[in-house]
């Protein structure tokens, strides 16, 4: 039997990975997994648990975001030196698979469930080609249950898909450009079904958006929390969406009743010139006036708040973050995810800005180790670089001390009136404020302004 190794590297312990509360499983590879002929053998090394080292393959399958693509063409290097053929997926190497071509023998840009079949066979028969283009999935009508018995059991959260694409383009996000402008939905009672079959309590919904932005996709995840309070699963979950879900209270009381802990939400910023800008229509239409109400709405329903920022936009100010810091806290926003403003691979930010020249690291692919959201990579405009660094310092000094930290975990604690809830909110933003306090800016800079 021949043996398909499939890897999740990680390059570097930071962010999101240095706590088990905020680490994902890599789904995409149990998806692989799934579709990969039965007279193979497969496995998945996770770096998230296991260095890695080594080991026997027929072929090698590696995923990787473009944080992490150093650590996947170095695990590549190892492969091919011994002729073993290396097939890269995933987001980075879709959005620049000539450059994953200088490091394995194959890409599959976009989805890969559909052409994987193909990759393998044509693997078997020596006529691997250098590049397929994977085929959108009408999801509506697929039933492939990713194989969660190759995912390390360690994991706190069980992660689940259950819709594909967005029909946005927000300027520094490449999720459209990478599965596409329709929002794809899979069938309720298969999502359910699954749901079933996962023995642990706790669920991460991986969609960019589990409520969507249409009245069908509403209707669905109508049908989808009904279907959970009545099978009485017990799952307790979170997820994404975005601001306008606020707009439908009776959707909100039933993903409470089903389970839902949080939801994580982009706000981005509160400047309407920024978002407009960002090109996040759904935010401007609502109105950034409003963002208080939106999370005030979550709250009455008892479901967290994780809202992510973005700063290091053009012409943003100390006024800007002094006032971003007030807003946060008085928003009530359970946990801040606040990150730097990053040009990645694929999106209309990444050209823009290529156009205009302002790219700074270019020592490409190495300095992709720096595109994790914590580094001004770009020529900075109406704003310096230090600038920033001691703006997203002074906002998460504010957050994460006395006596503004133990204020906020109060009024999450009467907000949410769950201590399940509020201890995940808890453990979140003890993971964040240590990813502060390890970032490479923390010492360099004053958290003044
Ligand atoms: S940020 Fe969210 S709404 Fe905007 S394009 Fe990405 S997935 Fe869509």
């Amino acid at each position: 039997m021949k043996k398909l190794l499939l890897i999740n590297p990680v390059g570097q312990k930071s962010g999101f990975l240095l706590s088990k509360f905020s680490t994902h499983s890599p789904l995409s590879l149990a998806y692989v997994a799934a579709v990969t002929p039965q007279d193979w053998e497969v496995k998945i090394w996770d770096e998230n648990f296991t260095p890695f080292k080594f080991e026997e393959a027929d072929l090698v399958g590696i995923t990787a975001f473009t944080s992490n693509i150093n650590r996947a063409y170095e695990i590549a290097g190892m492969y091919r030196e011994k002729k073993i053929k290396v097939i890269f997926g995933g987001i980075h190497a879709s959005m620049l698979p000539d450059e994953a071509l200088q490091y394995g023998d194959a890409v599959v840009v976009g989805e890969v469930e559909g052409i994987w079949d193909k990759v393998i066979r044509d693997f078997e028969r020596n006529t691997l080609q250098p590049k397929y283009i994977g085929v959108q999935l009408d999801l509506s009508q697929s039933k492939i249950i990713p194989r969660r018995d190759l995912i390390h059991p360690d994991y706190l959260w069980n992660s689940v898909q259950t819709s594909r694409g967005c029909p946005f383009n927000c300027h520094f996000c490449s999720v459209s450009n990478y599965l596409g402008r329709e929002y794809r939905q899979r069938n309720t009672e298969d999502v359910l079904n699954e749901l079933d079959q996962i023995p642990g309590e706790l669920i991460s919904f991986l969609d960019d958006n589990l409520i969507g932005y249409s009245p069908e996709s509403r209707k669905r995840a109508r049908d989808l929390f009904e279907g959970m309070i009545r099978k009485g699963n017990h799952k307790k979950w979170w997820m994404q969406t975005s601001i306008n879900a606020a707009e439908d209270e009776p959707l909100l009381e039933l993903a409470a009743r089903a389970g839902c802990m949080f939801a994580f939400i982009g706000f981005e910023t509160t400047n309407p010139e920024t978002l407009k800008g960002m090109k996040k229509g759904i935010n401007l239409k609502i109105g950034t006036e409003n963002y208080k109400k939106v999370v005030d709405t979550f709250h009455k329903y008892g479901i967290g708040v994780y809202g992510a920022f973005i700063i290091g936009n053009d012409f943003e100010s100390p006024i800007y973050y002094k006032k971003l810091a007030k807003d946060l806290v008085h928003s009530g926003i359970d946990i801040v995810q606040l990150s730097i403003l990053t040009p990645l691979p694929g999106t209309d930010l990444m050209e823009q800005l290529e156009k205009e020249g302002r790219l700074v690291y270019k020592n490409l692919p190495e300095d992709w180790k720096k595109y994790r959201l914590s580094y001004v990579v770009h020529q900075t405009k109406g704003i310096d670089e230090e600038t920033i660094y001691r703006g997203d310092s002074y906002i998460k000094k504010k957050i994460y001390s006395f006596p503004i930290y133990p204020y906020r975990l109060l009024k999450s604690f009467y907000n949410l009136k769950n201590g399940e809830n509020f201890y995940l909110v808890k453990k979140f933003n003890q993971t964040m404020k240590k990813s502060w306090k390890s970032s490479h800016y923390y010492s360099k800079y004053p958290h003044t302004l």
